[in-house]
């Protein structure tokens, strides 16, 4: 059997992108988002998305998603983080769902799956 053909886009990041653009646009919040300040935002979000995690065992952060309060709350770390990813990206012009494959395909040829099948080694191969 033949692997499905890969999506013509992983994301409708344009779509994300221009909603993202209309929120900022009708709140006047525009002029807070430079690079720096949506940069920072990102991180905080991140921060946020660790804390829940924070202190679990492995096994308890992959039964996460059996607590309702906590599962949503990832949900919604996870929305923030994306939400602030997009927006730094379309201020700054860089085209995600480009930038995104461009990655992918250097990581398959740094990781070529033959090579580094079931080792977590971040050790590049001599490809890279
Ligand atoms: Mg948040």
């Amino acid at each position: 059997m033949t692997p499905a053909p890969e999506p013509q886009r992983l994301l409708d990041v344009d779509a994300l992108s221009r909603a993202l653009e209309r929120f900022a646009v009708e709140r006047d919040w525009t002029q807070f988002h430079s690079p720096k300040n949506l940069a920072m935002a990102l991180t905080g979000e991140v921060g946020e998305l660790v804390e829940i995690f924070q202190w679990m065992s492995a096994e308890e952060s992959a039964d996460v998603g059996t607590d309702p309060r906590t599962a949503q709350a990832v949900r919604d770390e996870l929305a923030d983080v994306l939400i602030y990813l997009v927006r730094l990206a379309d201020r700054l012009g860089v085209d995600l769902d480009a930038a995104v494959r461009d990655k992918m395909q250097r990581n398959a040829l740094r990781y070529p799956a033959d090579e580094v099948r079931g080792s977590n080694s971040k050790q590049p191969t001599t490809r890279s």
